[in-house]
């Protein structure tokens, strides 16, 4: 049986191996008689699960020995009010500067304001003609009010809703500010290397591209640690989870295992260069196809008279490619005609309108040349 593919933001796809070998092993986990599941969080079983699931994802993202890696729960938005309860003490005047550049990053700074002093120091939407709705470039960073006491900096390094992401990370100390840089990356992590001689701590939900919902990972430099507000709930409290290996409260430990097994494919994936050159490994391998997978689908988009992406090409997502028809009377019939043949989940944001594929590490290039067939045949009839 072969699936269909799917389209979805997320929760989405999954590597087909990943869950067979979850299904594997769902009733008796390599001879322990039970499932992942069962298992105690601090049994001689688990322990490894966990360890292996956090040293793959130090290897895959080349995280510096001195950040913290964290698994807790709550989602991208519940750190949108952790991160101000941890950090915004971090200086004594308690700013906190956000960059919008999307529906994510507008919600973040939003719910931050409940905490303090959240401040927009950039606003695609404003630096830009056209609606809400029509976040479609990041404000060049030396356009960015920066304050130069603020605790932090918020960004969102891919806008899931609109299409729009970070290819270079601002420098901040060449801005002139020593403000750490936080970063959302819950929808293009392990897409891609991070740098993080310019990131302090990055944060997602995992259900994107790492794994089922449930989990939320949480990197970040030690000197982040020990800033919490009183009012900090303990199982939000960075500082108590790290001195605790994420285990003050149950982890996700389901998640988090499947989570270990994406990882492991990862690392196992290869992508040949070219002819007589040697292949690429693991996330190198990775990146190699979803650039290759986001170039087919804008250059299909980009070639026809039907479809339009709208977003500024210097910062289109490689995972999230919103499009429109320009004739929106057919979109209903392009959906049909596309989970007729097995497309599913392309139905644009209701933000946004249209339609939106997204493009996460587990969509093979096949489902997006699938897409693309699809997408010409149905111009062919219009
Ligand atoms: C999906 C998403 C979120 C929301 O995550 P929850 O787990 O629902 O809280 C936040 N930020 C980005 C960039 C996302 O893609």
């Amino acid at each position: 049986m072969t699936r269909p593919y799917n389209f979805s933001p997320g929760p989405a796809t999954l590597p087909e191996a990943v869950l067979q070998q979850a299904a594997d092993e769902m009733l008796d986990w390599h001879g322990s008689g039970m499932s992942v599941m069962e298992m105690s969080h601090r049994g001689r079983d688990y322990g490894p699960i966990i360890e292996q699931t956090e040293a793959d994802l130090r290897e895959l993202l080349a995280i510096p020995a001195h950040y913290k890696v964290l698994f807790l729960q709550g989602g991208a938005q519940a750190q949108n009010a952790v991160i101000p309860l941890n950090l915004a003490a971090l200086k004594p005047q308690r700013q906190m500067d956000y960059v919008v550049t999307g529906s994510w990053s507008q919600k973040s700074a939003q719910e931050a304001a409940k905490y303090g002093d959240a401040q927009v120091v950039a606003d695609a939407a404003s630096t830009h003609a056209g609606a809400e709705s029509g976040y479609t470039h990041i404000p060049a960073p030396t356009t960015w009010r920066l304050r130069p006491e603020a605790s932090y900096l918020h960004l969102c390094s891919n806008e899931t809703v609109h299409g729009v992401e970070f290819h270079e990370l601002p420098d901040l100390s060449a801005l002139g500010s020593q403000a750490p840089l936080l970063i959302d990356f819950s929808s293009h992590v392990l897409s891609r290397p991070l740098d993080w001689s310019r990131v302090a701590l990055a944060y997602g939900g995992a259900q994107k591209n790492i794994g089922p919902a449930g989990l939320t990972l949480v990197v970040l430099r030690e000197d982040l640690l020990g800033h919490a507000l009183p009012i900090c709930p303990s199982v939000f409290d960075y500082r108590l989870q790290a001195a605790n290996q994420s285990m003050l409260n149950t982890p996700p430990t389901y998640a988090i295992y499947l989570a270990g097994l994406t990882l492991q494919w990862i690392k196992a994936q290869r992508e040949p260069v070219g002819q007589g050159q040697a292949e690429l490994h693991g996330l190198a391998a990775v990146e190699a196809r979803n650039i290759a997978k986001a170039r087919l689908l804008y250059d299909c988009i980009d070639g026809s008279q039907l479809y339009e992406n709208r977003v500024d090409p210097a910062c289109r997502s490689r995972m999230n490619v919103p499009f429109f028809l320009r004739d929106e009377s057919r979109n209903a019939a392009f959906l049909e005609g596309a989970a007729a043949r097995g497309l599913l989940q392309l139905k644009g944001h209701k933000m946004v309108g249209g339609m939106r594929a997204s493009l996460y590490n587990a969509m093979p290039l096949a489902g997006v040349q699938a897409l693309v067939e699809w997408m010409r045949e149905f111009e062919r009839q219009s």
